[in-house]
């Protein structure tokens, strides 16, 4: 199965929805300063909105769609 999530976050397609709040990406979102900066584990899918579960780790943190698959900050280089 391709990770659609991964492929889309790597390739840096446009988001439909918006990982930190869940809401529609053309919505002004309202984030905090560590989410605006970059530094926080996505909660929401960004192909389709739904909740994600996310593991965060020391070193980073992997978040998984039920319907895109997974993907995971290691592969994303970020910390
Ligand atoms: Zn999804």
């Amino acid at each position: 199965m391709v990770d659609e999530l991964q492929f889309a976050m790597l390739t840096g397609i446009k988001p439909e929805f918006h990982p930190n709040t869940g809401r529609p990406f053309s919505e002004d979102q309202v984030l905090s300063p560590s989410a605006r900066a970059g530094y926080e584990a996505p909660r929401y899918c960004q192909i389709c909105g739904r909740r994600m579960k996310v593991q965060v780790r020391p070193d980073g943190w992997d978040a998984q769609c039920s319907r895109h698959g997974e993907v995971d900050s290691a592969y994303l280089g970020q910390r």
